[in-house]
């Protein structure tokens, strides 16, 4: 039995959504699928929202948008005759869609439980569709809401999942083994039973989490890349694919922006020892990449490479923080006040500075919390400055084989060297699997195509 995820780009109209259902009818093990929303609907919902919320009525103009491309997706895949039923349920789902964008344009306000409702419709259009498809080609196909089986706690538009009561749910009502389930990815619901999602992308992760109750043999993520690559084909032109990835290796790739899956992905699988695999469904042939508990039998170093870009650094200086504790705690206490995510952090043992690496976009918040916090420190002197660079990237090298092996930071640091990059700060957790360099964004191609050449050629 395995669990099969089509995203956004598998499912971008009608001819793609027919080629999709091809490969699950194709398929002669027994099988679940869940969908993503159409490709760029989520988008539009979400634009829509933000325009009724500024009373703004152009969002009757995504809503026309939403139903032309639904309209002509069933067009294509159905025949005249089917096609008025098949049109009335998305109507229905359609109305009632028009219906609150109008309610959030009355009241001018949309909060993020509403957003996660509005988004929730991206899934279920796509997914009346498909079924409905299924079974006109004569499949036993049946819908089913995730937000009846995904229960989630109540924190909106990126929510936490109770994986038991969810494998529960999911067992209940995945009962029937001859009946084709498909199942909408990305939502979820609360104890409550209200609408919640699992954060953008988040159907990687519902794929997983269906495969992790049911006990599958493998979850298939089917995408528009052939697999996991070596580093970023946009930026260097000789990646390959990755065949076999480590769980860590493969975790720790996605979470650095190889954005082949969502990193939650693999949470449930791990615990039931269930490979996951990545293919291409405009290259059904090509073999993709597995990602799995098996040991990885490689000769390189590094796997691959990735990077984290508009990224900045937060440095903290001042003679002061030597030999006191609880000065980090006070920086980190209001980030996480803040909210800030912080994405890599540095302190050399002199103790005079701490370096923390976020997202750009969350710097000035970041630096608000910290001249609070700080306030004292600030003005006695044991802080004597917070400095704030921006335009960096990170890049991550990442490789199961790094573990224990001496020479790899040398040589990498002289490569880089060699090409005259200069590194603004380093990180290698105690894992020896990610060593994580913050380099000025201008020379993240070079620093990329140095490595790649380097180390994986
Ligand atoms: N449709 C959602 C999004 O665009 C979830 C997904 O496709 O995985 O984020």
């Amino acid at each position: 039995m395995k669990v099969q995820k089509f995203g956004g780009s598998s499912l971008a109209d009608g001819q793609r959504i027919k080629k999709t259902l091809q490969i699950v009818q194709d398929e002669k093990t027994n099988h679940y699928i869940v969908l993503s929303a159409m490709k760029g609907i989520t988008n539009l919902l979400i634009k829509a929202s933000e325009n009724a919320e500024s009373g703004n009525s152009d969002y009757k103009k995504q809503l026309i948008q939403i139903t032309e491309i639904h309209y002509n997706s069933i067009e294509y895949l159905f025949s005249t005759d089917e096609q008025s039923l098949i049109k009335e349920n998305v109507s229905y789902l359609l109305d009632e869609l028009k219906d609150i964008l109008h309610g959030i344009e009355l009241v001018q306000e949309c909060s993020l439980r509403t957003g996660d409702l509005i988004m929730s419709f991206g899934e279920r259009l796509n997914c009346t569709i498909a079924a409905a498809h299924l079974n006109c080609c004569g499949r036993k196909a049946r819908m089913i809401d995730a937000r009846e089986i995904i229960i989630t706690d109540d924190n909106y538009g990126s929510s936490h999942v109770f994986l038991e009561d969810s494998y529960l749910k999911i067992r209940e009502k995945l009962k029937d083994s001859d009946t084709l389930y498909v199942i909408t990815g990305f939502i979820s619901g609360s104890e409550k039973g209200i609408t919640t999602t699992l954060g953008r992308n988040g159907s990687d992760y519902t794929a997983s989490i269906i495969g992790a109750a049911m006990n599958s043999e493998i979850v298939e993520i089917w995408t528009d890349v052939d697999g996991v690559l070596t580093a970023d084909p946009r930026i260097v032109k000789n990646s390959f694919v990755i065949p076999r990835l480590s769980i860590e290796e493969a975790m720790e790739l996605s979470y650095f922006g190889a954005e082949v899956i969502h990193p939650y992905t693999l949470m449930p699988t791990i615990d039931k020892n269930i490979p996951v695999k990545i293919k291409n469904t405009l290259n059904t042939t090509a073999p993709g990449t597995i990602i799995s508990t098996d040991p990885v039998e490689r000769e390189r170093a590094i796997t691959g490479i990735a990077s984290i870009d508009s990224v900045s650094f937060i440095n903290v200086e001042g003679g002061g923080m030597l030999g006191i504790p609880g000065v980090a705690s006070s920086i980190f206490g209001a980030l996480a006040e803040a909210e800030v995510n912080i994405i890599m952090i540095t302190q050399a043992s002199s103790e005079h500075s701490i370096c923390i690496v976020c997202r750009s976009f969350e710097v000035e918040r970041a630096l608000k919390h910290l001249n609070k916090k700080l306030e004292y420190e600030i003005k006695t002197k044991k802080i004597n400055r917070i400095d704030v660079r921006n335009n960096l990237e990170i890049i991550a090298v990442i490789g199961e084989n790094m573990k224990g092996m001496t020479g790899i930071s040398g040589k990498l640091f002289s490569s880089l060297g060699n090409s005259e990059i200069n590194i603004l700060a380093i990180a290698q957790g105690s894992s020896e699997r990610n060593i994580s360099l913050v380099i000025e964004s201008k020379d993240k191609i070079k620093a990329l195509n140095t490595i790649h050449k380097t180390f994986i050629g």
